[in-house]
């Protein structure tokens, strides 16, 4: 059988597409038309993925068939055992990714669905601290930053959907020469929900470049 391939933000793309496939269906009659959606929204889906076998490629397929909202959702049941979930980490390994974090408030993890996240993350609003947890080249990694109220909405980093946010600020461990003190941080607006994140998120590559920047 093949082996799960589909990531979170993948899901989210066919989930976007076959909505746009069922809107078209219900407001355009032109057959052409239709099928240059059909065609252009099955290209789209695949370009989310940086390789796609043979066999993964028949599993996305059936999208170009899809017509109502009861097929997409029969469409998207039936991908579901190609899902490829992100890691179940409990509460030691998330204490293991911040060794140096003491005082680190842990996620409730009991009603989270980690065949839906790209990212574990998490806020301590007492501490104004967001945690995040990626898995980078094969390895999980914990990244902690301090975030500046209020929420206000603006475009996510992470998602690009506007959205509440707030400005998640990172320091580095890059010094200037001759200075030691000298941390640079990085700063972006991130959505302030981090499960609404997981929904909206259809690409990683401004997540990966973040994560790359403050690692
Ligand atoms: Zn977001």
């Amino acid at each position: 059988m093949t082996k799960p391939f589909i990531q979170n933000h993948h899901l989210n793309v066919i989930k976007n597409k076959g909505r746009h496939i069922q809107y078209c269906f219900h407001d355009i009659e032109d057959a052409g038309v239709l099928q240059v959606v059909k065609g252009q929204a099955a290209d789209q889906v695949k370009q989310a993925f940086s390789e796609l076998k043979n066999e993964e490629a028949e599993v996305i397929d059936p999208l170009s068939d899809v017509k109502t909202s009861i097929e997409v959702e029969a469409f998207i049941g039936s991908i579901y055992p190609y899902v490829k979930p992100f890691p179940a980490v409990d509460h030691t390994q998330i204490k293991q990714l911040f060794p140096n974090n003491k005082k680190i408030q842990l996620p409730n993890l009991e009603n989270t669905d980690f065949s839906y996240l790209t990212y574990l993350g998490w806020n301590d609003p007492g501490q104004r601290k967001k945690y995040i947890v990626y898995e980078f080249d094969g390895k999980l990694v914990g990244i902690e930053g301090r975030y500046t109220p209020p929420t206000q909405r603006n475009y996510c980093y992470f998602c690009n959907e506007l959205t509440p946010v707030h400005l998640v600020s990172i320091r580095t461990d890059e010094t200037s020469t001759g200075n030691p003190d000298y941390y640079r941080s990085i700063g972006q607006y991130i959505c302030k929900d981090s499960d609404e994140c997981n929904k909206n998120i259809t690409d990683v590559t401004a997540l990966q470049s973040f994560i790359q920047k403050v690692l």
